[in-house]
């Protein structure tokens, strides 16, 4: 017979919070529809390695689902599933709801670019019999992670006369992949001596794409200087009739080659590139489309360059969502301004799990936990909460609320230990436009890296957490 517990554990049980993972809290019927929904994750991630195929791969999505494409100025009805492709890089999803629009619009906005390595301009080069493409990488990386894995060209050359020709190499089987090369240890002596961050340098980030000169129809190597660079483009020139200058007007990027896998003897992680942030972008597009009979405007926000500053005409600085705000505004007689102040925002961006390999970065306590669920996080930024979108906590109790209703396992999480470092979102470009915005995302493992891991049950806890706020 189990004793009676005693007044002081009963009191513990009510008071105290404590952190519970999936696997202590769900049945088993809920975990297997984790691990089901996830099968649509991992092949969005194999689809959508850059925002181009994000885009495309969404909207193959939306249209299955009866959303249509929108134009600026084209009326906008109650019931109304629409889309706007601004520029095949970035997306708005909306669910136009039957409720006065002057309550607001629920946003959700995370993002589709990863970080990378584009090709530079003028790319093609040839060195000592090998031919190469000059690189510039875009975003946060740690350089050493990308050299000696197989790498695969996707994108986009658009040439002269405006035909756009779409790339993609190394991900079929039976493709090519391309590669950086390092040093092997044995000549390594002051490679070793460097510090990991200055050890590989951008300008070294030279991708080895070709071995071989231009044969001649006599079978012999050509005469013509730099034969490798005119192999290279001999076979580009064939496969997509493009010349050397149509580098210049092109958007050719290098991404971890390969598709997204399980990881693990139970397969409950998956590894894969750029879960940052197709593991917020899935699940919002997943949850709008779940929720496109609800009675409040749901607006998902697909946006790109948040990885470089959101900058540009497709990043979310960009005055698109409030420009589309107005269009609702005008064509359902509500004010804009009053939308805005009502309208509520998740930007959707990944967190930092805590790593228990490296313990000394994170404080645990309030880290998120890998398997504990989608996590919210009040404030980002770094130093003293510098440059961060501090959400009142009016709203995270608003929000916490309502995934406590729809039983979405969830926790807070925090990015490293205070000083060590930091990170800022999108958040705080919405929250400018006077939009009440709180960060919500997925904790992952080795972010930024070629392969980064999350865990199935947290990217489930996305798509009902996003779910309960489309409700
Ligand atoms: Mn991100
Ligand atoms: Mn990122």
């Amino acid at each position: 017979m189990s004793e009676q517990k005693t007044k002081g554990q009963l009191l513990a049980e009510e008071v105290f919070y404590k952190k519970k993972s999936a696997f202590d809290l769900w049945s088993a019927e809920e975990l297997s529809a984790a691990k089901e929904y996830c099968g649509g994750y991992m092949k969005y991630l194999d689809d959508a390695k850059t925002e181009r195929e994000a885009v495309d791969a969404s909207i193959a999505m939306l249209e299955k689902e009866g959303f249509r494409p929108y134009k600026l100025g084209d009326a906008i009805h109650a019931g109304d599933k629409l889309y706007y492709n601004n520029r095949g890089k970035s997306l708005y999803v909306l669910s136009v709801g039957t409720e006065d629009i002057n309550n607001g619009v629920r946003i959700s906005a995370s993002h589709i670019d990863s970080p990378r390595l584009d090709l530079k301009q003028h790319p093609l080069f040839e060195n000592d019999n090998l031919a190469y493409f000059k690189t510039h990488y875009y975003g946060g990386i740690r350089k050493y992670q990308w050299a000696t894995i197989p790498l695969a060209l996707h994108g986009v050359v658009i040439k002269r006369n405006g035909e756009s020709v779409n790339v993609r190499i190394g991900d079929l089987p039976g493709d090519p992949v391309f590669c950086i090369t390092d040093l092997l240890p044995h000549l390594a002596k002051d490679q070793n001596a460097k510090t990991l961050g200055t050890a590989f340098t951008g300008e070294g980030l030279n991708i080895l794409i070709a071995a071989a000169p231009y044969m001649e129809e006599d079978g012999k190597p050509t005469p013509a200087s730099d034969k490798v660079k005119l192999s290279v483009m001999a076979y580009l020139n064939e496969k997509y009739g493009i010349t050397e200058s149509d580098f210049m007007s092109a958007e050719l990027s290098m991404v971890p080659a390969g598709n997204a896998v399980d990881i693990g003897f139970d397969r409950w992680l998956i590894g894969a590139y750029g879960h940052d942030d197709r593991v917020s972008a899935y699940p919002s597009l997943t949850a709008i489309i779940e929720n496109k009979n609800s009675p409040h405007t749901l607006m998902c926000i697909l946006a790109d360059k948040e990885e470089t500053g959101s900058e540009g005409v497709t990043g979310m600085q960009c005055s698109l969502m409030v420009d589309l705000i107005n269009e609702l505004a005008k064509h359902l007689f509500g004010n804009p301004n009053v939308i805005r102040a009502n309208s509520l925002c998740l930007s959707a961006d990944v967190s930092a799990g805590f790593d228990p390999n490296y313990p000394e970065v994170h404080e645990k306590r309030n880290a998120s936990l890998i398997s504990c669920g989608v996590a919210m996080s009040k404030y980002t930024g770094s130093g003293g909460k510098s440059s961060t979108n501090d959400a009142g906590a009016e709203l995270v109790s608003l929000i916490r609320s309502m995934f406590e209703k729809d039983g979405v396992l969830w926790q807070t999480g925090e990015l490293g230990k205070v000083d060590q470092g930091g990170g800022g979102t999108v958040a705080k470009y919405i929250a400018k436009q006077n939009i009440d915005t709180v960060d919500l995302g997925v904790p992952v493992l080795s972010m930024h890296a070629p392969f980064e891991v999350v865990s199935k049950v947290d990217v489930y806890s996305a798509h009902k957490a996003f779910s309960a706020f489309c409700k």
